[in-house]
Formats: structure tokens, sequence, C-alpha cells
């Protein structure tokens, strides 16, 4: 079990509504960013003069801009539908991790204002303007809110609270208040390419090691192209995949399903990373900054396709805003989706028959799956409504004899957040992330203690991430989150691959 200097939530059989324990993580905040990373993104270095003025322009501006932002400060009736819903909330006890609470931090000084009552009688609408000590507490509450949209499907109006969220980062943005972790990985892609500082030479290592493998593994010499001009694919995928397990497996899975379909395909070293934490700092402009690399990419290239890998943030930013962002991608094939999720591929061409498992390969492990929030509840795949929670499973059916799902209160579009997304994925919060760890592992353990699962998978880098790094605070172990491409990997047979007769066989019936 790993070693916390917190206290690690005890886990429970039923979810418990906790009893409030205000300002238990007040304390809780991210490194601030260092002028050295706040500036190659366009914003001050450091906490300028006249910040408060400056942040009540800039939220005067987002609110003019974004309607969506207006009417959510303006519709809530405090019904309190929301308040149980957060897994912050669930895991931390502190009321202003309610989504209600924290959207009352930025709706108190909106009143204040932008209302007439609040400007007039603010104390008895509850507005307030915004102090050094309230503007802390943004600082501290709006990183415990990974954006994962949970709040919404509850909340009556439908109220999203992950947008105020965006905004209030994008308004401590602008005066100087930025977050070191989100801010210093932005600063990384325009550099290097990606999130991980990786330069091409360490790509191109990586990937013709993971050819050797496959070869040494199948005796099939399976192709992980990189800067190949004139492929049919590009695939943009989250740095992680070139770096670490469980990603990597997954990487090594995806290259064998573009094998056997008989594409060409390639990844860019120029455009080597799918995340884009625009999204999370509410930055449209570094948004659209990161995106612009893959088209500079997609054209330089000369590819017809576009298929994004296992990452839940940057499919959300694909599937909703790529072509605002990017676009328009008329200069590629129009018989594809533009662009394509990996999932979407491998899922199209099992149903066409045209994969071969074998999937005792799989059967050391009992699997359930996590929906990722950004996937759930922020995108789709495939041509039918839900087709982003069934893709995946009928991958993971594809290529497992033994699949349960976890409660149904916690899966699909009311799935629990792996607790490290929304750019919360940082060292600086780790109790924050075990914590709000707390309502999945909970979930997770249910299903291992009555189904015998043994392993979950996912597709979001982010959330294998935080899975490898909290399940051992729970007393489980870090290998037991997995890709799920590394699920199809392990199972998948190669034409031409050696097997030997029995496990010809087990294909066989597969099949
Ligand atoms: S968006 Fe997610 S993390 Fe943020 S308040 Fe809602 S449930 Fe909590
Ligand atoms: S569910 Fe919606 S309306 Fe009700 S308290 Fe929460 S945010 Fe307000």
């Amino acid at each position: 079990m790993a070693k916390a200097d917190f206290n690690v939530p005890e886990l429970e059989q039923y979810p418990e509504i906790p009893a409030l324990e205000p300002n238990t993580m007040g304390h809780s905040s991210p490194f601030l960013s260092k002028p050295e990373f706040q500036e190659p993104l366009g914003f001050p270095g450091e906490l300028m003069e006249g910040w408060e003025e400056k942040a009540i322009a800039k939220m005067g501006e987002l609110l003019d801009k974004y309607r969506s932002l207006r009417v959510y400060l303006d519709v809530c009736v405090k019904c309190g539908s929301c308040t149980d819903k957060c897994h912050y909330y669930l895991g931390t006890k502190d009321p202003k991790n309610m989504p209600v609470g924290r959207q009352d931090l930025m709706r108190k000084v909106y009143r204040r204002h932008f209302t007439l009552a609040g400007k007039l009688f603010p104390k008895l609408v509850g507005a307030e303007d915004l102090t050094r000590e309230l503007l802390d507490d943004w600082y501290s509450y709006f990183h415990q809110c990974s954006q994962c949209r949970r709040c919404s499907v509850f909340c009556p109006y439908g109220i999203d609270t992950a947008e105020i969220s965006m905004a209030a980062r994008e308004i401590m943005d602008s005066i100087g208040m930025g977050q070191k972790y989100c801010n210093e990985i932005i600063g990384k892609v325009y550099k290097v390419g990606n999130n991980l500082g990786l330069p091409g030479p360490a790509l191109e290592d990586t990937l013709e090691g993971l050819e050797e493998d496959v070869e040494d593994e199948t005796g099939v010499a399976v192709k992980y192209p990189l800067d190949q001009e004139g492929a049919d694919i590009l695939l943009v995928t989250p740095s992680a995949d070139f770096f670490a397990e469980p990603h990597v497996d997954g990487l090594i899975g995806y290259g064998k399903v573009f094998h056997e379909a008989g594409v060409s395909w390639t990844l860019s070293s120029y455009a080597s990373e799918a995340a884009n934490f625009g999204m999370f700092i509410g930055s449209y402009e570094n948004m659209r900054r990161v995106s612009q690399r893959i088209r500079k990419a997609a054209l330089d290239l000369g590819v017809k396709r576009i298929v994004f890998g296992e990452c839940g943030h940057a499919w959300r930013v694909a599937y909703s805003f790529l072509n605002t962002l990017a676009g328009p991608w008329d200069f590629l094939d129009p018989n594809y989706p533009v662009p394509q999720h990996i999932c979407e591929f491998t899922y199209d061409l099992i149903r066409a028959g045209k994969l071969r498992f074998d999937k005792s390969q799989n059967d050391d492990m009992v699997l359930t799956y996590h929906d990722s929030c950004n996937v759930a509840r922020a995108s789709r795949m495939g041509d039918k409504p839900g087709g982003q929670f069934d893709i995946p499973r009928a991958i993971i059916k594809a290529t497992c004899n033994q699949f349960y799902d976890m409660d149904e209160e916690t899966i699909r579009e009311r799935t629990f957040c792996c607790g490290g997304g929304g750019g919360l994925l940082t060292d600086d919060l780790m109790e924050l992330r075990v914590k709000g760890a707390k309502p999945r592992v909970e979930a997770l353990n249910n299903v291992m203690q009555e189904k015998g699962v043994t392993h979950l998978a996912a597709i979001c880098a982010i959330c294998k991430s935080q899975f490898s790094k909290v399940l051992p605070f729970y007393g489980m172990e870090m290998d037991q989150i997995v890709s799920v491409h590394q699920l199809v990997s392990n199972t998948i047979v190669l034409t031409g691959q050696k097997i030997d007769e029995d496990e010809d066989e087990e294909v066989d019936e597969a099949a």
C-alpha cells in the first residue's frame, strides 16, 4: 500500500453521502505558473497591478462571448440535485467541492458586477467583490474540478460546472495567476511538439524498439512509421503512448491493427501529441494553436485520414471542436469521418470479420471498463447514440472471455472521473487525486469482490496514469489498469504469425 501524508478514504460497499466538513481542502492549490511558462502562452507573467478590475473586465468579455456562461450563472435554483454528484465532494467532504458550491464562487462575483440587484443590495443577493481571499479560493477550488461534467447530467437545468471552471481559469490566466502544470505542458508542445518534451530522435528510437519487439514476439514485421510522407493515415496519439506502460502497449496494438488492415499510416514528430491542455485552461486561442499543429502535419505529410489514439480529452477536443479550431478538412478523404477514433477503426474491422483474435491470451485477466468522462459525456463514437460506450466494450468482449461492468450508477453517462482529469494530474495535487478517485475505486473494488475482476481497461491517457498512481493508495496494484488496445495487442493473430497447434484451434473457435 502506498504511503500517504493525508487520510486515504475508506472504501465503502454502498456509496454514502458524507457529512459536510467545511474547508477541508482549502489548503489544496497547485503550484503557480512562473513567468517563463506564462508568457509564451500570451499571459501576464505574474499577478498584475490592478488585477481585480482586469478580472472583472475579462469576466464581462466571457459573459458576452459565451451565452452559456451567463445562463449557467443566472438559472441555478439551488435545488441541490448536484450536491452529492461530484467525486471531489464525495472524496473530500468539502462543501466548496459540491458543484453548486464551486459555481457560487464565481456566481457571487457575477451578481456583484453584472446584476442590478447585486450592484444595489449585494448582501441581500449573496453578491461579493473579488477580494484577494476569494481569488485564492478560486485558484484552489477551480483546480479541484476535473471538468468531467458529471454534475451537469443530474442538474435539471443542465448547468455545466466544467464551463464555469474553464472560464475561471481563463480569467485567472489573464491576470497572471496561471497553473504551472498545464501552462508548462502547453509550452512544451509549442517548443518540442508534445507534452512530455520528447524530441524527434527519441520518438524514432522508441518506435524502432517497438518494431524489434513485435517482430521478435510474432515473427511479423509490423512497422511503426514516423514522418512518412504520402501515408494514408496520420495517427495522433497522446505522447504517453511513446513512453510508459500501459500506454505503450496500446500503441503496439494500434500498429498491429493498422498492419492487419493493410493500410499505410504514420505518426508525426511535429504533431506528436493528441492531448490539448488548452481546453483545461479554458483558452480557445491556445487550444487553436495546439490543434493547428495537426493540420500542418496532415498537410505536410499529405495524408488522407486522421485517426486519434486513446486519449479522453483529446477525443473531446477532436470530436467536438477540431473543425472549428483547425478546419476545413476538405483536403482529406471525405469517405471517412474527420477525425476518427482508433476504437472506431478497430471496431469496423471486427464487424467486417477482418481481425482474428486468440481470446485465451487474455485469460489471466477478468476485465471491467472505465468510461472516461470526456469520452462519455462530451463526445460520441460510431453512427449510433451510445457508441462511445458500446464500441470500446465490444472491442473488449471481442478480445477477452471475462468481462463484467461496474455498478450501473457509475458507468456510461454516469461514470465517475478517475480523479486526475482536467489538468489536475500533477503530484502537487496528490491528496485531491487520491480522494477524488474514491467513488471510482469503490465501484471497482465492489466488482473485484463480487465478480473476481482483476483489471480495469480504459481509453484515456490521463485515466491510465492516474490509476497507476492512485490504486496503490487503496491497496491495489498499479498494473491493474490496462489499455483497450493492449487487450487487442495481446490477442490479435497477425497474418503469417507463428502459433502452435493448440492455440490455432482456439483462434478458430474464437473466430
Ligand atoms: S464538472 Fe465534475 S469535477 Fe467539476 S464540479 Fe462537476 S462533477 Fe465535480
Ligand atoms: S442541480 Fe443545477 S439548479 Fe440544482 S443546485 Fe445544482 S446547479 Fe443549481
